[in-house]
Protein backbone atom coordinates (compact mmCIF):
# COMPACT_ATOMS: atom_id res chain seq x y z
CA UNK A 1 0.00 0.00 0.00
CA UNK A 2 1.29 3.18 -0.85
CA UNK A 3 -0.39 6.57 -0.23
CA UNK A 4 -0.11 9.90 -2.08
CA UNK A 5 2.27 11.79 -0.93
CA UNK A 6 0.96 14.33 2.25
CA UNK A 7 3.31 17.40 2.56
CA UNK A 8 4.90 17.39 6.08
CA UNK A 9 3.67 13.72 6.68
CA UNK A 10 7.62 13.21 7.60
CA UNK A 11 7.33 16.10 9.52
CA UNK A 12 4.53 15.03 11.67
CA UNK A 13 5.72 11.89 12.19
CA UNK A 14 9.50 12.84 13.26
CA UNK A 15 7.56 14.92 15.97
CA UNK A 16 5.24 12.44 17.20
CA UNK A 17 5.24 10.78 20.26
CA UNK A 18 3.73 7.51 19.54
CA UNK A 19 6.27 6.63 16.94
CA UNK A 20 9.77 4.78 17.95
CA UNK A 21 12.46 7.21 15.95
CA UNK A 22 15.57 4.92 16.39
CA UNK A 23 14.23 1.55 16.77
CA UNK A 24 17.92 0.00 16.55
CA UNK A 25 18.98 1.45 19.58
CA UNK A 26 15.86 0.02 21.66
CA UNK A 27 17.40 -3.29 20.49
CA UNK A 28 17.37 -5.76 23.87
CA UNK A 29 15.88 -2.79 25.36
CA UNK A 30 12.42 -2.36 24.31
CA UNK A 31 10.73 -2.86 27.66
CA UNK A 32 12.31 0.22 28.68
CA UNK A 33 10.29 2.03 25.96
CA UNK A 34 7.08 0.41 27.80
CA UNK A 35 8.06 0.63 31.26
CA UNK A 36 7.06 -2.85 31.95
CA UNK A 37 8.34 -6.29 31.20
CA UNK A 38 4.83 -7.75 29.31
CA UNK A 39 5.18 -9.71 26.69
CA UNK A 40 5.83 -8.06 22.75
CA UNK A 41 3.89 -8.60 19.82
CA UNK A 42 4.39 -6.70 16.82
CA UNK A 43 2.54 -6.48 13.23
CA UNK A 44 5.07 -6.30 9.92
CA UNK A 45 3.23 -4.81 7.31
CA UNK A 46 0.84 -2.84 9.81
CA UNK A 47 -0.91 -0.13 7.24
CA UNK A 48 -2.93 2.31 8.36
CA UNK A 49 -3.33 0.43 12.21
CA UNK A 50 -6.36 -0.24 12.84
CA UNK A 51 -5.33 -4.35 13.37
CA UNK A 52 -2.67 -2.69 16.15
CA UNK A 53 -5.07 -0.57 17.69
CA UNK A 54 -8.03 -2.82 18.59
CA UNK A 55 -5.57 -5.18 19.53
CA UNK A 56 -3.75 -3.26 22.16
CA UNK A 57 -7.05 -1.36 23.10
CA UNK A 58 -8.58 -5.47 24.03
CA UNK A 59 -5.43 -6.73 25.40
CA UNK A 60 -3.49 -3.95 28.25
CA UNK A 61 -1.34 -6.34 29.45
CA UNK A 62 0.41 -6.91 26.34
CA UNK A 63 3.10 -4.47 24.55
CA UNK A 64 2.30 -4.14 20.41
CA UNK A 65 4.52 -2.66 18.02
CA UNK A 66 3.20 -1.62 14.57
CA UNK A 67 5.59 -1.58 12.04
CA UNK A 68 5.47 0.09 8.27
CA UNK A 69 7.55 0.95 5.71
CA UNK A 70 6.10 3.94 3.72
CA UNK A 71 5.79 7.36 6.11
CA UNK A 72 2.69 8.18 3.83
CA UNK A 73 0.93 5.29 5.17
CA UNK A 74 1.98 5.67 8.96
CA UNK A 75 0.78 8.93 8.78
CA UNK A 76 -2.92 7.09 9.17
CA UNK A 77 -1.97 5.66 12.05
CA UNK A 78 -0.15 8.58 13.86
CA UNK A 79 -3.01 10.47 13.22
CA UNK A 80 -5.27 7.64 14.57
CA UNK A 81 -3.55 7.13 17.65
CA UNK A 82 -3.73 11.37 18.53
CA UNK A 83 -7.32 10.84 18.58
CA UNK A 84 -6.99 7.37 20.61
CA UNK A 85 -3.87 7.58 22.76
CA UNK A 86 -3.03 3.61 23.58
CA UNK A 87 -0.16 3.78 26.19
CA UNK A 88 1.32 0.13 25.17
CA UNK A 89 1.18 0.78 21.23
CA UNK A 90 4.48 1.79 19.67
CA UNK A 91 4.82 2.48 15.73
CA UNK A 92 7.81 2.09 13.65
CA UNK A 93 8.76 3.12 10.32
CA UNK A 94 11.18 0.45 9.19
CA UNK A 95 11.70 -1.73 6.26
CA UNK A 96 11.39 -5.49 7.26
CA UNK A 97 14.78 -6.50 5.98
CA UNK A 98 15.84 -4.63 9.05
CA UNK A 99 13.82 -6.53 12.01
CA UNK A 100 16.95 -8.34 13.20
CA UNK A 101 18.46 -4.66 13.79
CA UNK A 102 15.96 -3.93 16.01
CA UNK A 103 15.07 -7.17 18.40
CA UNK A 104 17.23 -8.75 20.31
CA UNK A 105 16.97 -12.53 20.23
CA UNK A 106 13.65 -13.30 21.47
CA UNK A 107 12.69 -10.52 21.98
CA UNK A 108 9.29 -10.51 20.50
CA UNK A 109 6.23 -13.20 21.45
CA UNK A 110 4.21 -13.06 18.84
CA UNK A 111 4.37 -11.83 14.97
CA UNK A 112 1.69 -10.93 13.18
CA UNK A 113 1.80 -10.75 9.05
CA UNK A 114 -1.69 -9.30 7.60
CA UNK A 115 -2.27 -9.09 3.98
CA UNK A 116 1.30 -8.88 2.81
CA UNK A 117 2.59 -7.62 -0.40
CA UNK A 118 2.14 -10.48 -3.15
CA UNK A 119 5.23 -9.60 -4.76
CA UNK A 120 4.15 -12.04 -7.61
CA UNK A 121 7.04 -12.43 -9.82
CA UNK A 122 9.30 -15.50 -8.94
CA UNK A 123 12.35 -13.30 -9.06
CA UNK A 124 11.27 -10.86 -6.49
CA UNK A 125 9.84 -13.94 -3.64
CA UNK A 126 12.49 -13.51 -1.05
CA UNK A 127 10.68 -9.75 -0.56
CA UNK A 128 6.92 -11.96 0.31
CA UNK A 129 7.09 -11.17 4.34
CA UNK A 130 6.09 -15.06 4.90
CA UNK A 131 8.89 -15.83 2.69
CA UNK A 132 11.42 -18.47 4.10
CA UNK A 133 14.24 -15.51 4.27
CA UNK A 134 11.75 -13.80 6.52
CA UNK A 135 11.24 -16.86 8.32
CA UNK A 136 14.83 -16.96 8.99
CA UNK A 137 14.61 -13.26 10.47
CA UNK A 138 11.90 -13.96 12.72
CA UNK A 139 13.29 -17.27 13.99
CA UNK A 140 16.13 -14.90 15.40
CA UNK A 141 13.23 -12.51 17.03
CA UNK A 142 10.91 -14.89 18.61
CA UNK A 143 10.76 -16.21 22.00
CA UNK A 144 11.14 -20.25 21.36
CA UNK A 145 7.37 -20.55 21.90
CA UNK A 146 6.40 -17.52 19.85
CA UNK A 147 4.33 -17.77 17.27
CA UNK A 148 3.39 -16.08 13.80
CA UNK A 149 -0.01 -15.35 12.51
CA UNK A 150 -0.44 -14.53 8.98
CA UNK A 151 -3.65 -13.58 7.01
CA UNK A 152 -4.72 -12.86 3.16
CA UNK A 153 -6.99 -13.25 0.89
CA UNK A 154 -4.97 -14.30 -2.27
CA UNK A 155 -4.46 -18.10 -2.81
CA UNK A 156 -1.23 -17.92 -3.88
CA UNK A 157 0.62 -15.70 -1.66
CA UNK A 158 -1.30 -18.52 0.59
CA UNK A 159 -0.10 -21.78 -0.98
CA UNK A 160 3.39 -20.17 -1.72
CA UNK A 161 3.41 -19.67 2.80
CA UNK A 162 2.65 -22.48 3.28
CA UNK A 163 5.18 -24.29 1.23
CA UNK A 164 7.81 -21.89 2.61
CA UNK A 165 6.93 -23.40 6.46
CA UNK A 166 8.71 -26.76 6.85
CA UNK A 167 11.57 -26.32 5.05
CA UNK A 168 12.08 -22.96 6.87
CA UNK A 169 12.32 -25.18 10.24
CA UNK A 170 8.38 -24.22 11.22
CA UNK A 171 5.58 -25.98 11.62
CA UNK A 172 2.13 -25.74 11.20
CA UNK A 173 0.00 -25.10 14.24
CA UNK A 174 -3.71 -24.39 12.73
CA UNK A 175 -4.70 -23.61 8.92
CA UNK A 176 -7.67 -22.66 7.36
CA UNK A 177 -8.85 -21.10 3.73
CA UNK A 178 -11.78 -20.01 5.35
CA UNK A 179 -12.00 -18.40 8.28
CA UNK A 180 -14.62 -16.79 8.49
CA UNK A 181 -16.16 -19.91 8.29
CA UNK A 182 -14.46 -21.62 10.69
CA UNK A 183 -15.21 -21.27 14.48
CA UNK A 184 -12.43 -22.43 16.43
CA UNK A 185 -9.82 -20.17 14.27
CA UNK A 186 -12.83 -16.76 14.27
CA UNK A 187 -13.18 -17.08 18.17
CA UNK A 188 -11.45 -13.42 18.66
CA UNK A 189 -10.46 -12.54 15.81
CA UNK A 190 -9.81 -8.63 15.28
CA UNK A 191 -9.88 -7.48 11.49
CA UNK A 192 -7.87 -5.39 9.68
CA UNK A 193 -8.81 -2.81 6.82
CA UNK A 194 -7.80 -5.18 4.17
CA UNK A 195 -9.90 -8.37 5.71
CA UNK A 196 -12.81 -5.98 6.22
CA UNK A 197 -12.45 -4.59 2.45
CA UNK A 198 -11.82 -8.30 1.01
CA UNK A 199 -14.56 -10.35 3.10
CA UNK A 200 -16.82 -7.93 2.27
CA UNK A 201 -16.21 -8.41 -1.38
CA UNK A 202 -16.56 -12.28 -0.97
CA UNK A 203 -12.98 -13.06 -0.85
CA UNK A 204 -12.77 -16.10 1.60
CA UNK A 205 -9.72 -15.31 3.88
CA UNK A 206 -6.66 -17.69 4.73
CA UNK A 207 -4.70 -18.08 7.55
CA UNK A 208 -1.99 -19.85 9.57
CA UNK A 209 -0.27 -20.13 12.75
CA UNK A 210 3.17 -21.59 13.15
CA UNK A 211 5.22 -22.29 15.42
CA UNK A 212 9.16 -23.71 16.00
N1 LIG B 1 -1.78 -5.13 7.41
C1 LIG B 1 -2.67 -4.12 6.86
C2 LIG B 1 -4.05 -4.70 6.65
O1 LIG B 1 -4.18 -5.93 6.66
O2 LIG B 1 -4.99 -3.92 6.48
C3 LIG B 1 -2.10 -3.52 5.58
C4 LIG B 1 -1.92 -4.45 4.42
S1 LIG B 1 -1.11 -3.69 3.02
C5 LIG B 1 -1.56 -4.66 1.69
C6 LIG B 1 0.60 -4.19 3.28
C7 LIG B 1 1.40 -3.17 4.05
O3 LIG B 1 2.69 -3.71 4.31
C8 LIG B 1 1.63 -1.88 3.29
O4 LIG B 1 1.25 -0.78 4.08
C9 LIG B 1 3.13 -1.88 2.97
O5 LIG B 1 3.68 -0.60 2.89
C10 LIG B 1 3.66 -2.70 4.12
N2 LIG B 1 4.94 -3.36 3.82
C11 LIG B 1 5.21 -4.09 2.72
N3 LIG B 1 6.48 -4.54 2.76
C12 LIG B 1 7.02 -4.10 3.92
C13 LIG B 1 8.28 -4.23 4.52
N4 LIG B 1 9.27 -4.90 3.92
N5 LIG B 1 8.48 -3.66 5.73
C14 LIG B 1 7.50 -2.97 6.34
N6 LIG B 1 6.26 -2.79 5.80
C15 LIG B 1 6.02 -3.36 4.62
Amino acid sequence: MRLRNVTGSREIIAESRFVVHEPAAQKGKWSEVFGNNRPIHIEIGMGKGRFMMDLAAANPDINYIGIEKYSTVLLRAVQKMEVQELSNLRLVRMDAEEICEVFDKGEVARIYLNFSDPWPKDRHAKRRLPSRQFLARYHEILAADGRIEFKTDNVDLFDFALEEVVPAGWKIEAVTRDLHRDEKMLAGNIMTEYEEKFSSMGNPICKYIICR
